[in-house]
């Protein structure tokens, strides 16, 4: 009796030992699936500054999440970065930026983490300077006046390392979204094959975008195009067009000479159409508008709006038929 009630207590710790040992090895095995998981997709935490910078990040990341310190309804030239901006930038693996100046407000955020890698897109890219604009002569000249009448707002949105604004440029946008494509794989080479698929065929787009831009401005090279906002610099060189800028940016105050000053320069380069930034109220352009008898197109810059990787696209190709209407 005493030797049957030991053989089953035996048998019964065996069957427990068992269960013990199986869910042991499920666990273990639970374990090391996440843990594969995390290697691939979650370990790592990128960064964007601004809006086309994160559209071109989140193109080439896809699923992969990207955050943005600039939301996309703020200006990005003055930017003052937030406290929630600072605590971003310190818990980040990889920070993407455009460069060339324009994310002056990363100079005090970016000193506290030593582990972050930087991507700047721009890398490669020869800016156009200010230099530039003085040998096209008279407009170049009107400009700076108004430049230094405006004071702090068009020192900031003229850098010393040059016009930041390369993004506008379907072609330039590729040597962007290359830079970041091999400066991610750099630093997350575990992501390699994800960030070179969906870079690739970003590119692509891109490239096809290059092609329609080109074959519709061709029939009207050297058309003078006149902006609110001097962020046409390098579409306008790449396809042969000019642009003529009214103001640095589009808040300044403009007195009732300021208008007439504009009113002939309109007329004296015969401008059809007047280009304006999206979603900025401004009660100049209106009088302007008026007083001139000319239509408003919309140009966009595209420093807000939407954050769907695709977004660059739709707002590029408005952009061409407006350029296409003031160039008609
Ligand atoms: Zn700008």
């Amino acid at each position: 009796m005493i030797m049957i009630i030991i053989f089953v207590g035996w048998l019964m710790w065996r069957r427990s030992l068992l269960t013990a040992l199986i869910c042991l090895t499920t666990l273990g095995s639970l374990v090391s699936c996440s843990q594969n998981r995390q290697d691939t997709k979650e370990e790592v935490k990128i960064v964007a500054t601004f809006l086309p910078v994160y559209l071109f990040t989140r193109g080439v990341t896809g699923d992969i999440p990207v955050e943005i310190l600039i939301t996309p309804n703020k200006e990005v030239h003055d930017y003052q970065a937030t406290p929630g901006n600072a605590r971003t930038v310190a818990e980040a693996n990889i920070l993407v930026k455009n460069g060339l100046g324009i994310e002056e407000f990363l100079e005090k955020l970016i000193g506290g983490n030593s582990q972050l890698t930087q991507i700047d897109a721009s890398e490669g890219i020869e800016p156009i300077v200010e230099e530039e604009d003085e040998e096209k002569g008279e407009h170049a000249h009107h400009h700076e006046e108004e430049d230094e009448e405006q004071g702090e707002h068009a020192h900031h949105h003229h850098h010393e390392e040059g016009d930041p604004h390369v993004w506008l440029d379907p072609v330039l946008a590729q040597k962007q979204v290359t830079n970041i494509r091999d400066g991610l794989i750099a630093a997350n080479p575990a992501n390699e094959e994800t960030y070179r698929t969906n870079g690739d065929a970003y590119i692509a787009q891109l490239q096809e975008l290059d092609r329609e831009f080109a074959a519709k401005l061709a029939p009207v090279k050297g058309c003078k195009f006149m902006v609110f906002h001097d962020a046409f610099a390098y579409l306008a060189q790449r396809y042969g067009l000019e642009q003529i800028a009214i103001l640095g940016t589009p808040e300044d105050n403009m007195t009732p000479a300021d208008i007439q000053k504009v009113l002939n320069l309109a007329n004296s380069n015969q401008v059809k159409v007047f280009l304006a930034e999206p979603g900025v109220e401004d009660k100049r352009l209106e009088q302007i508008a008026k007083e001139s008898g000319l239509p408003v197109e919309t140009l966009d810059p595209l420093e807000s709006g939407e954050t769907d990787p695709q977004y660059y696209f739709r707002v590029m190709k408005q952009n061409l038929a407006s350029l296409e209407k003031a160039c008609k």
